[in-house]
């Protein structure tokens, strides 16, 4: 995958890319990511990316000439037609559904806005997606850019081994994940439970899936969709309910 970010501080961004998976992923080339400043696009004389508002009130709105600019280019440079997606909290939020979409992208561009944020056509002209990363209002769109890039590129072949794999996080199957332990079994007094020292891996699954279903059930009813859940796990939900 290439991933190219479109922001006004790519300074913020070095941590993020040049630690732990972000950064291996490139290593093994998996994804390719570049910083783009768009400021570098303005035809503005004096570097300005913004303007004031037609029709007045407070805040400065970032004008589209630079944005399309730098967005055609990246076409131009990797012949391709990507997903082109704004940051903005009056888009779509954010889920590990829509990670797992955006996974599947050969071209990805992400487009942080600022101050009061786009102009109007860059919405509807430039962007293919929309996407809020919660509802709340943030500074710039960076830090919601450092979600989608995270949460994407965990999920392309090959990144996560199978010891840290993709497939049983909380969300991917729409229940959130069963509760782990690791050393000491007894850590002051709180004991791991028996089942998970057993040995018996059949019992162990079961106990798994049961916990994941309760947690789901007590923490996020709303992901629970009975039609896609087995005739098993139904009987285990039933009997949740009733205790
Ligand atoms: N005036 C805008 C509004 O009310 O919708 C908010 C602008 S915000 C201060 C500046 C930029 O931060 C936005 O253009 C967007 O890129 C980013 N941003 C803020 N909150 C966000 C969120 N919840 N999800 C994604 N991006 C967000």
């Amino acid at each position: 995958m290439k991933l190219d970010i479109l922001t006004l501080f790519p300074e913020m961004f070095t941590g993020v890319f040049e630690s732990s998976i972000l950064k291996k992923a490139r290593e093994k080339g998996a994804y390719d990511y570049q910083l783009v400043d768009f400021r570098d696009y303005t035809e503005n004389k004096h570097r300005k990316v913004d303007d004031y508002p037609y029709g007045g009130g407070a805040g400065m709105v970032l004008t589209p000439q630079p944005l399309f600019d730098a967005v055609e280019d990246l076409k131009k440079q990797n012949q391709t037609e990507p997903r082109v997606v704004l940051l903005c909290p009056q888009g779509e939020r954010y889920t590990q559904q829509k990670a797992e979409e955006l996974a599947e992208e050969e071209h990805l561009v992400l487009v942080c806005g600022h101050y009061e944020g786009f102009d109007e056509r860059v919405r509807t002209e430039l962007a293919t997606d929309e996407i809020s990363i919660g509802d709340y209002v943030l500074t710039g769109g960076e830090l919601g850019a450092m979600v989608i890039a995270d949460s994407v590129v965990r999920l392309l072949p090959g990144v996560l081994g199978n010891e840290d794999s993709a497939v049983k996080d909380s969300f991917s199957i729409n229940l959130l994940e069963h509760p782990h332990y690791t050393r000491p079994s007894d850590f002051r007094g709180h004991k791991v439970p028996d089942v998970l020292m057993s040995g018996n891996h059949q019992k162990i699954e079961e106990w798994r899936r049961y916990q994941s279903l309760k947690r789901t059930f007590e923490r996020r009813p709303d992901l629970i969709d009975e039609d896609q859940l087995s005739e098993e796990d139904r009987k285990i939900l039933k009997d949740i309910k009733k205790r």
